[in-house]
């Protein structure tokens, strides 16, 4: 079987114990999305080894917590053996991903931006006395790392969602065990090289794949464990939730969304159509925060619609690792065929078809390739209103009014991310408090930045990734009244 080769893969295998961990457990491929040829064949990992690991971590928790000058010192480290790595680093992500070379190496350096903010973070974790004397006590307040921190992840950003949990947990001082998904296992294998040669303290950090469920069954269950933080869907979190309840674990889930991107008449059209570009078509449309339902007030819907239609026209579909491409294959069939499915839906409830639409590519691969399309008139009753599409598609609906446009954007057990456009920044503020979404762009579409606590509301998670609350779920606050001696 042909092998991807790397300088940053020569031992492809799961980690604890302070080194990479050859068996022979079962196997798994990784495919390349755009050809779907094989690029490696990995270790199947399953609850023995996913037990190995956290008690490698939890021998690490035990040796005690690492001082505050050490942690930030490894998370610069990071920050450091991924700027030194991005085109290869790129290169990975691109293979196991699909996405674009340009986007991966994005990925790359925004995932730098986690470390070196979360290390930015590390002396507000200093313990501290409280300037009274309360109740005739001294008052100490000490975050603690809250124990060994398992960190699941998804196949869309597998180095910056990575980054987002692993510079929080390390700033925290928690040992962690990570487990990348199945699709894009190979990107967290490379950085596991990188941190090896850093010659961290054996067990901070670990690493496993392979059989999900089981590895999930033994982070839920094993006491050493205090934290889950998951990215994933949201069925995914409700089943990490539920089993985690019995053994109260701090749980972080960022989960799916369904973000809508309401443009009002006042707004600079222009600009707006700009800013949906910018979002929408990053990793073919499957990310967390990309924009799924387009609702533009009915007098300039038509207008706002062309100018969408005219820039996505000039897209070019492809393999991510040809220079110029913009848009890469979808992660795989069944991605392929949900997309398919809520274009399907949306036309035969009248949307029409401005770009793209059901078109098949056999041309640019074996991939998953779904052409960057955009429909006009999408209902409310759509399949696509209601679901994450997750892939390169544009639904545009109309309102008429503001109490219509918070209504039918609020419609949604989703909450992550949505996006607002207008002329009137009073109607911006007025707009974003009715919204119960974690994060409102207001003429803007930028997605999430290390500086600043990223989550979502209702059925999109519990918890938030960035910023100083980020590191926060990493952490339990111990006080320690201290009395007369
Ligand atoms: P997924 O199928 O839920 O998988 C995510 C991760 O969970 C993978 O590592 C997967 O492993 C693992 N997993 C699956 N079942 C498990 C179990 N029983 N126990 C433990 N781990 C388990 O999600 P995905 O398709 O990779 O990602 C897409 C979803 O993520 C979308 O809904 C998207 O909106 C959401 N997302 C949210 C955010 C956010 O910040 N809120 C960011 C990015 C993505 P295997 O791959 O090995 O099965």
């Amino acid at each position: 079987m042909k092998r991807f080769e790397s300088p940053l893969l020569s031992v492809l295998g799961g980690y604890w114990d302070g080194a990479f961990q050859t068996t022979t457990a079962d196997s798994f491929v990784v495919h390349n999305p755009a050809t779907t040829e094989p690029v490696a064949t990995l270790p199947k990992l399953g609850a023995h080894h996913a037990t190995l690991a956290v008690r490698s971590a939890a021998r690490a928790l035990a040796a005690g917590a690492p001082d505050l000058e050490s942690r930030k010192a490894l998370l610069h480290a990071i920050a450091d053996a991924h700027e030194a790595n991005v085109a290869e680093l790129a290169r990975i992500i691109t293979v196991e991903n699909g996405k674009p070379l340009a986007e991966s190496a994005g990925e790359v350096r925004y995932a730098v931006g986690f470390y070196r903010d979360a290390a930015r973070h590390v002396d507000a974790l200093a313990p501290r006395t409280l300037s009274e004397r309360l109740r005739g006590c001294d008052w100490r307040i000490y975050a603690r790392p809250a124990g060994v921190a398992a960190l699941i992840t998804p196949f869309n950003f597998p180095l910056a969602m990575l980054a987002k949990k692993l510079s929080a947990a390390i700033a925290a001082g928690c040992p962690v065990v990570v487990k990348p998904a199945e699709k894009t296992p190979l990107s967290a294998i490379a950085l596991f090289g990188l941190l090896h040669k850093l010659e961290v303290r054996p067990g901070t950090l670990n690493l496993v794949f392979g059989d999900a469920p089981a590895i999930g069954g033994v982070v839920c269950k094993h006491p050493a464990v205090r934290v889950v933080s998951f990215t994933g869907s949201t069925a995914v979190g409700q089943w990490l939730a539920a089993a985690c309840a019995p053994h109260m674990k701090k749980l972080s889930l960022e989960l799916g969304g369904n973000a809508p991107f309401v443009v009002f008449a006042d707004a600079d059209l222009e600009h707006a159509a700009d800013q949906l570009m910018s979002n929408k078509f990053r990793c073919a449309g499957q990310t967390c925060v990309s924009t799924n339902r387009v609702l533009v007030e009915s007098s300039v819907a038509e207008s706002f619609a062309a100018r969408v239609a005219e820039r996505v026209a000039k897209l070019t579909l492809g393999d991510g690792a040809i220079p110029g491409v913009d848009v890469g294959p979808l992660i795989d069939r069944a991605g392929y065929d949900k997309v398919w499915r809520h274009v399907q839906d949306a036309v035969n409830r009248g949307a029409r078809v401005l770009a793209g639409g059901l078109t098949l590519r056999p041309d640019l691969g074996a991939g998953a390739f779904f052409a960057p399309t955009v429909l006009f008139g999408v209902t409310p009753m759509a399949v696509a209103s209601s679901e994450e599409t997750f892939g390169p598609v544009i639904a545009i609906g109309t309102f008429d009014g503001e109490a219509e446009a918070i209504a039918r954007a609020d419609d949604t057990h989703y909450g992550l991310a949505a996006y607002v456009f207008s002329g009137d920044a009073e109607r911006l503020e007025r707009v974003a408090e009715k919204l119960h979404f974690g994060h409102v762009g207001l003429n803007t579409a930028t997605g999430p930045t290390p500086e600043a606590p990223f989550g979502g509301m209702r059925m999109s998670g519990i918890g938030r990734e960035g910023g100083a609350e980020g590191i926060h779920e990493y952490v339990e606050w111990q006080t320690t009244p201290i009395g007369p001696m």
